[in-house]
C-alpha cells in the first residue's frame, strides 16, 4: 500500500518537519485536511458510529475512511481503548 514520493527541502523546512514526529503521517493528514471537501465518507451518516465514536467503521474490506481516521486504521491497543470507553459507557448508560 505504500506510496513513497520524496520531497525537496530547504533548511527551514527540514528543519520544521522535525517538529512533526512521523513526517509521513503528518503529510498525509495535511494532504487530506486540504481536499476533505473532495473526499466521501466510506458509510453513509446513518451508519457512520463506530463503537460510539460517530466514525465509520475503520476495519471496512473497502479500506479505512481517511476523513475519520487520517492517520489510518487504529491499531489493536486504540481500538481496544475505544472497545472498552464504549463498553463502560454502555455500562454506565451515559449514552
Ligand atoms: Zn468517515
Amino acid at each position: 500500500m505504500p506510496y513513497v514520493k520524496s520531497v525537496s527541502l530547504d533548511e527551514l523546512s527540514v528543519e520544521l518537519s522535525k517538529r512533526t514526529g512521523n513526517f509521513s503521517q503528518w503529510i498525509r493528514g495535511k494532504l487530506i485536511e486540504e481536499f476533505s471537501g473532495d473526499l466521501d465518507h466510506m458509510m453513509g451518516v446513518d451508519f457512520r458510529d463506530w463503537l460510539g465514536t460517530g466514525k465509520c467503521n475503520p476495519m471496512l474490506a473497502k479500506g479505512c475512511c481517511p476523513l475519520c481516521w487520517p492517520a489510518g486504521v487504529p491499531n489493536g491497543k486504540e481500538r481496544k481503548e475505544l472497545f472498552d470507553d464504549h463498553q463502560a459507557g454502555e455500562r454506565g448508560g451515559s449514552k
